[in-house]
């Protein structure tokens, strides 16, 4: 694995940094504040080529390695893990798993909307019922001559209100993961509503919504993949997903640690600069070696990606460590911040809320260690 990052890769690194610094950071206060990023930012990150990154230029993306993916995606958890978000799901859940399990039509139909941000897509896997144990979900899809008709509902569902796709998965056999099978679904097929989350501790930004299907009736061509392959093809989607948020988790660190240096070196108690004390420089430097054990994790996730080898496991670890030290290092940089760490005019008490749901989103800690556990003792415990 080279650490060394390509002019090529290191250009891509920039233009994040640069787009961030101009389309995302001015707002990202108010758009906390006011529950809703600008959906004009949508168009934006198309237009810059992030909704199309490794996605093949035949269908309309920017093409790309996996590393330029984390380096983009982590600038944008560097910035707003709100927006952050649109990408890694929009992108990394919904286009990248069209481009592996799509026919033709399917990828002519879809890609090159999603990839120019003319589209939004939206992952549908967790139920009121089913988060961890996402292979007992109860939406049923019932077949009925050409087509599929679908009843169930659909929750937490990040891009939920502004989607115009949903990767949907529902029952279409019998029990377990084996009953699954995935869909295309166009988000305003009759039949399917959606109700906004609110109240959410952090990605407040962030369009998260419930959906609900009542007789949502879809071609059999909106199959995506063979029948009874559905938690395939989710699986698949999530081990990529997680490279994606662990990438979003160095962003949140670096963010911690840069606020975190800048405030130590300008707040001054007992006449010197805090950064002079001995505890303070600890909370940073712990800060500091994980950002750089996450990143590192991170890179050999897209390596292996990039290399066409398995990192199934590689991507739980990287998820787990990057999501549990984005939680410490926002923690310990508001202890730096002190007071001041506690009101959202600065910038850590957002990056510690952001920060907790990575724990939890694309299997929590715990799923997290039970698949490294079962990789490695070739026992599963759940
Ligand atoms: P549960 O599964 O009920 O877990 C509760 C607790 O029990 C956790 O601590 C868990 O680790 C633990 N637990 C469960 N089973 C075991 C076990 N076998 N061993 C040990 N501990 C266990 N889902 C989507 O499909 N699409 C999205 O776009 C999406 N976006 C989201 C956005 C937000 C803001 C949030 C909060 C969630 C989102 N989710 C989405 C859902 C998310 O993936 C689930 O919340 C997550 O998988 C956990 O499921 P749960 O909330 O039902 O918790």
């Amino acid at each position: 694995m080279n650490l060394e990052l390509s002019e090529e890769q290191e250009a891509v690194r920039r233009l994040a940094e640069d787009f961030v610094a101009r389309e995302v950071a001015p707002h990202v206060v108010a758009w906390d504040r006011a529950e809703a990023v600008d959906r004009a930012i949508v168009k934006k990150l198309g237009a810059v080529g992030f909704l199309g990154l490794t996605i093949p230029e035949e269908y309309g993306g920017s093409g790309g390695d996996h590393l330029s993916y984390c380096l983009v995606t982590e600038e944008l958890g560097r910035g707003d893990s709100s927006v952050r978000g649109i990408v890694s799901v929009s992108l990394g859940l919904v286009a990248k798993t069209l481009a592996s399990w799509g026919d033709e039509e399917q990828k002519r139909a879809w890609l090159p909307r999603l990839a120019s941000g003319e589209a939004v897509g939206c992952f549908g896997l967790t139920e009121p019922g089913t988060g961890s144990d996402a292979g007992n979900l109860a939406t049923r899809a019932v077949r009925d001559g050409d087509t599929y008709v679908i009843d169930g509902t659909k929750m937490f569902i990040t891009n939920g209100t502004w989607a115009d796709v949903v990767l949907l998965f529902a029952r279409t056999g019998g029990p377990g993961h084996r009953g699954v099978s995935a869909f295309l679904v166009p988000a305003d097929t009759p039949g399917l509503t959606r109700r906004a989350i609110h109240g959410k501790l952090g990605l407040r930004g962030q369009a998260t919504a419930e959906l609900v299907l009542e007789g949502v009736r879809v071609p059999a061509s909106a199959l995506l993949g063979p029948e009874g392959k559905g938690f395939s093809v989710a699986m698949s989607a999530l081990a990529k997903g997680r490279m994606s948020v662990a990438a979003g988790c160095v962003g949140i660190a670096q963010a911690a640690l840069d606020a975190a240096v800048r405030y130590a070196g300008e707040r001054e108690q007992f006449g010197k600069p805090i950064a002079s004390y001995q505890l303070v420089q600890e909370l940073i430097s712990d800060i500091a070696v994980d950002v750089d054990a996450a990143r590192l994790l991170t890179w050999r996730v897209a390596d292996l990606v990039d290399r066409g080898r398995d990192f199934a496991t590689a991507a739980s670890k990287a998820k787990l460590y990057a999501s549990e030290a984005a939680v410490r290092s926002a923690n310990n940089a508001l202890q730096v911040f002190g007071g001041y760490g506690y009101i959202d005019e600065y910038p850590v008490g957002k990056l510690l809320r952001d920060a907790r749901v990575m724990t939890l989103y694309e299997g929590t800690s715990q799923i997290q260690k039970l698949i490294i556990g079962r990789a490695l003792t070739g026992v599963s415990a759940f």
